[in-house]
Protein backbone atom coordinates (compact mmCIF):
# COMPACT_ATOMS: atom_id res chain seq x y z
CA UNK A 1 0.00 0.00 0.00
CA UNK A 2 1.53 3.40 -1.00
CA UNK A 3 0.20 5.31 2.34
CA UNK A 4 -0.11 9.62 2.90
CA UNK A 5 2.56 10.46 5.43
CA UNK A 6 1.52 9.67 9.13
CA UNK A 7 3.34 9.44 12.19
CA UNK A 8 4.19 6.02 13.63
CA UNK A 9 1.73 5.12 17.14
CA UNK A 10 3.57 3.06 19.51
CA UNK A 11 0.97 0.63 21.05
CA UNK A 12 0.83 0.07 24.93
CA UNK A 13 1.10 -3.47 26.77
CA UNK A 14 -2.89 -3.59 26.64
CA UNK A 15 -3.37 -2.73 23.41
CA UNK A 16 -0.48 -5.53 22.26
CA UNK A 17 -3.03 -7.59 24.08
CA UNK A 18 -6.00 -6.16 22.15
CA UNK A 19 -4.12 -6.98 19.40
CA UNK A 20 -3.81 -10.19 19.96
CA UNK A 21 -6.68 -10.81 20.11
CA UNK A 22 -8.16 -9.58 16.34
CA UNK A 23 -4.52 -11.55 15.05
CA UNK A 24 -6.02 -15.09 17.08
CA UNK A 25 -9.53 -14.44 15.18
CA UNK A 26 -7.14 -13.53 12.07
CA UNK A 27 -5.38 -16.90 12.37
CA UNK A 28 -8.87 -18.84 12.89
CA UNK A 29 -10.21 -17.37 9.48
CA UNK A 30 -7.25 -18.55 8.04
CA UNK A 31 -7.26 -21.78 9.04
CA UNK A 32 -11.03 -22.23 8.25
CA UNK A 33 -10.53 -20.82 4.71
CA UNK A 34 -7.90 -22.96 4.01
CA UNK A 35 -9.24 -26.46 5.29
CA UNK A 36 -12.38 -24.78 3.01
CA UNK A 37 -10.00 -24.79 -0.48
CA UNK A 38 -10.63 -27.13 -2.76
CA UNK A 39 -11.81 -27.91 -6.59
CA UNK A 40 -15.10 -26.60 -7.13
CA UNK A 41 -16.05 -24.28 -4.69
CA UNK A 42 -16.16 -20.54 -5.91
CA UNK A 43 -14.32 -17.76 -4.23
CA UNK A 44 -17.21 -16.01 -3.08
CA UNK A 45 -18.27 -18.92 -0.95
CA UNK A 46 -14.35 -18.79 0.64
CA UNK A 47 -15.54 -15.11 1.78
CA UNK A 48 -18.80 -16.08 3.19
CA UNK A 49 -16.55 -18.72 5.40
CA UNK A 50 -14.29 -15.92 6.52
CA UNK A 51 -17.01 -13.12 7.22
CA UNK A 52 -19.67 -15.29 9.10
CA UNK A 53 -16.92 -17.04 11.23
CA UNK A 54 -15.29 -13.13 12.02
CA UNK A 55 -18.45 -11.56 12.78
CA UNK A 56 -19.43 -14.87 15.27
CA UNK A 57 -16.53 -14.12 16.92
CA UNK A 58 -17.58 -10.45 17.67
CA UNK A 59 -14.81 -8.92 15.15
CA UNK A 60 -15.48 -6.78 11.85
CA UNK A 61 -14.14 -7.65 8.80
CA UNK A 62 -11.69 -4.83 8.36
CA UNK A 63 -11.23 -4.76 4.40
CA UNK A 64 -14.98 -4.21 3.67
CA UNK A 65 -14.89 -0.43 2.90
CA UNK A 66 -11.49 0.04 2.05
CA UNK A 67 -11.56 2.61 -0.55
CA UNK A 68 -9.86 2.08 -4.11
CA UNK A 69 -9.61 2.81 -7.82
CA UNK A 70 -12.34 -0.17 -7.88
CA UNK A 71 -14.90 1.61 -5.22
CA UNK A 72 -15.20 0.53 -1.61
CA UNK A 73 -14.07 -3.21 -1.34
CA UNK A 74 -17.15 -5.34 -0.57
CA UNK A 75 -15.80 -8.54 0.83
CA UNK A 76 -13.47 -9.95 4.11
CA UNK A 77 -10.79 -11.31 1.88
CA UNK A 78 -8.86 -11.03 -1.04
CA UNK A 79 -8.47 -14.38 -2.90
CA UNK A 80 -5.72 -13.84 -5.39
CA UNK A 81 -4.91 -16.85 -7.71
CA UNK A 82 -1.92 -17.82 -9.64
CA UNK A 83 -0.44 -14.43 -11.20
CA UNK A 84 -2.34 -12.70 -9.12
CA UNK A 85 -0.57 -11.25 -6.69
CA UNK A 86 -2.62 -9.51 -3.88
CA UNK A 87 -6.33 -8.07 -3.91
CA UNK A 88 -8.13 -10.53 -6.09
CA UNK A 89 -12.16 -10.41 -5.53
CA UNK A 90 -14.12 -12.97 -4.57
CA UNK A 91 -16.68 -14.04 -6.81
CA UNK A 92 -18.19 -16.54 -9.04
CA UNK A 93 -14.90 -18.23 -10.50
CA UNK A 94 -14.09 -22.00 -8.97
CA UNK A 95 -11.36 -23.12 -7.29
CA UNK A 96 -9.37 -25.53 -10.22
CA UNK A 97 -6.58 -28.51 -8.72
CA UNK A 98 -3.40 -26.92 -9.55
CA UNK A 99 -4.05 -23.56 -8.74
CA UNK A 100 -1.62 -21.46 -6.24
CA UNK A 101 -4.28 -19.49 -4.24
CA UNK A 102 -3.49 -16.75 -2.21
CA UNK A 103 -5.97 -15.51 1.10
CA UNK A 104 -5.69 -12.00 2.99
CA UNK A 105 -7.99 -12.17 5.93
CA UNK A 106 -8.35 -9.25 8.11
CA UNK A 107 -10.44 -8.25 11.56
CA UNK A 108 -11.31 -6.15 13.98
CA UNK A 109 -11.60 -6.57 17.55
CA UNK A 110 -12.81 -3.67 19.67
CA UNK A 111 -10.94 -1.41 17.46
CA UNK A 112 -7.97 -2.66 16.89
CA UNK A 113 -6.81 -4.61 13.97
CA UNK A 114 -5.11 -7.95 12.53
CA UNK A 115 -4.39 -8.81 8.80
CA UNK A 116 -2.18 -11.92 7.65
CA UNK A 117 -2.43 -13.79 4.18
CA UNK A 118 -1.15 -17.26 3.23
CA UNK A 119 -0.78 -18.32 -0.19
CA UNK A 120 -1.73 -22.72 -0.57
CA UNK A 121 -1.56 -24.96 -3.37
CA UNK A 122 -4.82 -26.74 -4.63
CA UNK A 123 -2.57 -30.39 -4.53
CA UNK A 124 0.15 -31.16 -6.68
CA UNK A 125 2.32 -28.68 -7.79
CA UNK A 126 5.92 -28.45 -10.09
CA UNK A 127 8.55 -28.13 -7.56
CA UNK A 128 9.18 -24.73 -9.08
CA UNK A 129 5.98 -23.77 -7.52
CA UNK A 130 6.54 -25.30 -4.58
CA UNK A 131 9.83 -23.43 -3.26
CA UNK A 132 8.27 -20.25 -4.71
CA UNK A 133 5.41 -21.14 -1.53
CA UNK A 134 7.68 -22.26 1.08
CA UNK A 135 10.52 -19.74 0.28
CA UNK A 136 8.40 -17.02 0.46
CA UNK A 137 6.76 -17.79 3.42
CA UNK A 138 10.43 -18.39 4.89
CA UNK A 139 11.45 -14.97 3.87
CA UNK A 140 8.48 -13.31 6.45
CA UNK A 141 10.09 -15.18 8.69
CA UNK A 142 13.07 -13.69 8.24
CA UNK A 143 11.58 -10.42 8.19
CA UNK A 144 9.97 -11.06 11.62
CA UNK A 145 13.25 -11.94 13.05
CA UNK A 146 15.04 -8.81 12.35
CA UNK A 147 12.11 -7.02 13.93
CA UNK A 148 13.66 -6.02 16.90
CA UNK A 149 14.61 -2.60 18.31
CA UNK A 150 17.30 -1.22 17.44
CA UNK A 151 16.90 -2.17 14.17
CA UNK A 152 15.38 -0.40 11.14
CA UNK A 153 12.85 -1.45 8.66
CA UNK A 154 15.76 -1.80 6.53
CA UNK A 155 16.80 -4.59 8.01
CA UNK A 156 13.43 -6.13 7.69
CA UNK A 157 13.02 -5.52 4.31
CA UNK A 158 17.09 -6.61 3.77
CA UNK A 159 16.62 -9.94 5.07
CA UNK A 160 13.10 -10.39 3.24
CA UNK A 161 14.99 -9.60 0.33
CA UNK A 162 17.67 -12.11 0.40
CA UNK A 163 15.48 -15.10 0.35
CA UNK A 164 14.22 -13.67 -3.21
CA UNK A 165 17.68 -12.66 -4.11
CA UNK A 166 19.48 -16.65 -3.63
CA UNK A 167 16.10 -17.65 -6.29
CA UNK A 168 16.06 -14.67 -8.37
CA UNK A 169 12.37 -14.03 -7.44
CA UNK A 170 10.51 -11.27 -8.86
CA UNK A 171 9.99 -8.98 -5.81
CA UNK A 172 6.53 -6.13 -5.75
CA UNK A 173 7.87 -2.99 -5.46
CA UNK A 174 4.80 -0.74 -5.41
CA UNK A 175 3.24 -3.22 -2.62
CA UNK A 176 4.80 -4.09 0.91
CA UNK A 177 4.11 -3.81 4.37
CA UNK A 178 2.82 -1.41 6.42
CA UNK A 179 1.98 -0.20 10.42
CA UNK A 180 -1.21 -1.78 11.70
CA UNK A 181 -2.84 -0.88 15.18
CA UNK A 182 -6.57 1.21 15.42
CA UNK A 183 -6.32 1.34 11.33
CA UNK A 184 -5.70 -1.45 9.33
CA UNK A 185 -2.54 0.73 7.28
CA UNK A 186 -0.41 3.20 9.14
CA UNK A 187 3.12 4.10 8.93
CA UNK A 188 5.38 2.91 8.35
CA UNK A 189 5.41 1.05 4.44
CA UNK A 190 7.66 -1.69 5.18
CA UNK A 191 9.15 -3.03 1.34
CA UNK A 192 10.26 -5.91 0.47
CA UNK A 193 13.72 -5.01 -0.64
CA UNK A 194 16.51 -3.12 0.48
CA UNK A 195 16.25 0.62 -0.52
CA UNK A 196 19.04 3.13 -0.47
CA UNK A 197 18.60 4.17 3.63
CA UNK A 198 18.56 2.28 6.66
CA UNK A 199 14.95 3.31 7.18
CA UNK A 200 13.32 4.40 10.33
CA UNK A 201 14.33 2.63 13.45
CA UNK A 202 12.39 -0.28 15.33
CA UNK A 203 11.06 0.84 18.67
CA UNK A 204 9.20 -1.23 21.17
CA UNK A 205 5.25 -1.02 20.97
CA UNK A 206 5.73 -0.96 17.16
CA UNK A 207 3.04 -3.25 15.15
CA UNK A 208 3.94 -4.53 11.81
CA UNK A 209 2.20 -6.38 8.98
CA UNK A 210 5.05 -7.69 7.07
CA UNK A 211 4.01 -9.14 3.72
CA UNK A 212 6.26 -10.49 1.16
CA UNK A 213 4.92 -10.97 -2.32
CA UNK A 214 7.47 -12.64 -4.88
CA UNK A 215 6.69 -13.92 -8.21
CA UNK A 216 8.66 -16.52 -10.73
CA UNK A 217 9.19 -13.68 -13.28
CA UNK A 218 9.67 -9.88 -13.10
CA UNK A 219 8.34 -7.60 -10.31
CA UNK A 220 5.91 -5.46 -12.62
CA UNK A 221 2.30 -5.83 -12.25
CA UNK A 222 -0.51 -4.14 -13.22
CA UNK A 223 -3.96 -3.62 -11.82
CA UNK A 224 -6.99 -5.36 -13.53
CA UNK A 225 -9.75 -3.45 -15.07
CA UNK A 226 -12.07 -4.33 -11.68
CA UNK A 227 -9.76 -1.45 -10.29
CA UNK A 228 -8.46 -4.00 -7.62
CA UNK A 229 -7.11 -7.42 -8.61
CA UNK A 230 -2.83 -6.60 -8.83
CA UNK A 231 -1.66 -9.48 -11.45
CA UNK A 232 2.06 -9.95 -12.88
CA UNK A 233 2.59 -7.99 -16.18
CA UNK A 234 4.50 -11.02 -17.65
CA UNK A 235 1.65 -13.73 -16.07
CA UNK A 236 4.19 -15.52 -13.99
CA UNK A 237 3.05 -16.69 -10.80
CA UNK A 238 2.98 -15.13 -7.72
CA UNK A 239 3.13 -16.29 -3.82
CA UNK A 240 2.09 -14.16 -0.68
CA UNK A 241 2.82 -14.54 3.15
CA UNK A 242 1.93 -11.92 5.68
CA UNK A 243 1.79 -11.92 9.72
CA UNK A 244 1.01 -8.89 11.59
CA UNK A 245 3.78 -8.78 14.68
CA UNK A 246 4.04 -6.75 17.23
CA UNK A 247 7.97 -5.39 18.42
CA UNK A 248 8.55 -5.79 21.83
CA UNK A 249 11.83 -5.15 23.95
CA UNK A 250 12.53 -8.96 23.91
CA UNK A 251 12.07 -9.29 20.76
CA UNK A 252 9.66 -9.09 17.84
CA UNK A 253 5.83 -11.52 18.77
CA UNK A 254 3.57 -13.27 15.93
CA UNK A 255 0.04 -11.97 16.58
CA UNK A 256 -1.86 -13.73 14.15
CA UNK A 257 -1.45 -17.25 15.20
CA UNK A 258 -3.83 -19.23 17.44
CA UNK A 259 -1.45 -22.24 18.98
CA UNK A 260 -2.19 -24.68 16.26
CA UNK A 261 -0.13 -25.18 13.83
CA UNK A 262 0.40 -22.87 10.78
CA UNK A 263 -0.95 -25.50 8.07
CA UNK A 264 1.34 -25.78 5.36
CA UNK A 265 0.62 -24.29 1.85
CA UNK A 266 1.60 -27.58 0.75
CA UNK A 267 -1.35 -29.39 2.22
CA UNK A 268 -3.99 -27.79 1.40
CA UNK A 269 -7.30 -28.82 -0.52
CA UNK A 270 -6.79 -32.20 -1.68
MG1 LIG B 1 -1.48 -6.13 4.98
Amino acid sequence: MILPERRVTLKSRHQVEQMRRAGRLVADVLDRVGDAIQPGITTLELDRIAEELIRRSGGIPSFIGVPGAGGPYRHSICVSIDDEVVHGIPGRRRIEAGQVVSIDAGAIIEGWHGDAARTFLVGDAPDEVRLLVAETRRSLFAGIEAARPGNTIGDISAAVEAVALEHGYGVLREYGGHGIGSEMHEEPFVPNYRGNGRGRRLEPGMCLAIEPMFTLGGPDVRVRADGWTVATADGSLAAHWEHTIAILPEGPEVLTVNGREERLSLEAGV
